[in-house]
């Protein structure tokens, strides 16, 4: 096979990876179609840098062929799909080809375990140290860790990756045991602990001269509707990882049915619509002083509301808390106003202490006036009767629209 044959069938067997950001982006020089792919960009993903630039990467695995039968996945050892492999110079010349076209600006690199989690890990760490040493690359690396993985390999994988991810996959230990035998969640988590301590001590002012370990810190990804985890235990697990392990994200990705799937998975794909709702909490929870426990009061049985945001259905189930004055309010409180985001809340406090806001103030700020209307006062705006309407919720919801993270 071709190295062109290879990347299409791996980039592709890459996307179900939703650990580094969104793929199917689109390609920078449209002169040279062909040696990028067919296929609308595959391979090319986005990521955040800790600066919270947005970077383009080649999202690869080094192979699908896999010694595990996990049964949510395409790649697992009982699957019929094409198998492909690259080796660590072909995904190097890969890497550095795109880089210097200016496709890409870094590289995501999984695998199928391949004879064991050691030599996979390996075979990992053999890309990025020849693309680092040999080639002295600049650019953004991701590596997937492989559990279970010998601590040394994990280390070295931290001196040239920026970032590390180990997979969660499912939001129950019971989940896993069931759907992914060869997994075990001591494993999973042992390899986070370890991640999390080898990044705090790198990090120590003192000591990151000297020693470089995944400065973008570790990331996981959950699959959602695999199991019959709601999104109240989803939310538990998040929360419990970004305390235990100080994770920089974790990503959600909604089930979707593969070929020949075993009868103990559902039939039917997760709505996306359910993957973005869990985006949105899992943002509240970082950034908005929101619980699990808040967020999911908002739905219905331990679901978020897929109809509307999760903070407008928080907000709708607690009108006795609004309408609150912006001119007033604390922070922690304004964060709660549906249509406030962090930076707006930040500028509110800024420029009140100036003078007072008012309704015009807001249109400057880009305030979604409609949105934030029944929850908030000003000098010239009260939202009289608004917020105890019947029809409230139906006004300030749009129709639910279904999204498809590979559209296009
Ligand atoms: S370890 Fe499991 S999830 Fe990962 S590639 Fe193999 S079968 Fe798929």
């Amino acid at each position: 096979m071709d190295l062109i044959g290879k990347l299409e069938i791996l980039a592709d067997a890459a996307k179900y990876d939703a650990s580094c950001a969104s793929s199917g982006g689109e390609k920078r020089d449209s002169s040279d179609r062909k040696g990028l792919g067919s296929s609308g960009g595959a391979g090319i993903c986005h990521s955040y840098t800790p600066d919270g630039r947005c970077v383009s990467l080649l999202k690869i695995l080094l192979t699908n062929a896999c010694i595990y039968d996990c049964l949510y996945c395409i790649n697992r050892s009982s699957s019929h799909v094409r198998r492909a492999r690259f080796t660590v110079e072909e995904v190097v010349a890969l890497t550095l080809g795109f880089y210097k076209r200016n496709y890409i600006e870094g590289l995501f690199l999984s695998s199928g375990i391949i004879r064991s989690p050691d030599y996979t890990m390996e075979e990992l760490v053999r890309v990025a140290r020849t693309l680092r040493e040999t080639h002295q690359f600049r650019g953004y690396i991701h590596l997937k860790v492989i559990p279970n993985a010998d601590p040394r390999l994990v280390e070295e994988a931290g001196r040239w990756a920026d970032r590390l991810s180990v997979n969660i996959e499912l939001p129950k230990p019971d989940s896993l045991e069931r759907l992914a035998p060869r997994k075990e969640i001591g494993a999973i988590r042992r390899s986070m602990g370890h991640l999390r301590e080898t990044i705090d001590e790198a990090s120590v002012p003192a000591r990151r001269a000297r020693r470089r370990f995944a400065p973008a810190g570790q990331s996981t990804q959950m699959i959602v509707g695999a199991d019959d985890a709601d999104d109240a235990r989803i939310l538990q697990t998040s929360a419990s990882l970004y305390g235990s392990y100080r994770l920089k994200r974790v990503y959600y990705s909604a089930f979707s049915p593969i070929p020949d799937a075993s009868q103990g998975l559902p039939l039917k794909p997760a709505p996306l619509v359910r993957e973005n709702r869990l985006y949105q909490a899992d943002w509240l929870m970082r950034f908005y002083g929101f619980d699990v426990e808040e967020i999911v009061a908002g739905g219905e049985g331990g679901m978020l509301a897929l109809g509307m945001d999760p903070k407008l259905a928080w907000a709708l189930k607690h009108r006795d808390r609004f309408p609150l004055d912006v001119n007033r309010a604390s922070r922690e409180d304004l964060l709660r106003v549906p249509g406030l985001g962090v930076r707006t809340v930040d500028r509110i406090i800024a420029s009140r202490r100036v003078r007072s806001l008012r309704a015009d103030d807001l249109a400057r700020l880009r305030v979604p006036f409609r949105k934030a209307a029944p929850f908030i006062v000003l000098p010239d705006h009260r939202p009289t009767g608004l917020l105890d309407r019947v029809d409230l919720a139906s006004r300030l919801a749009p129709p639910p629209r279904q999204l498809d993270l590979f559209a296009a």
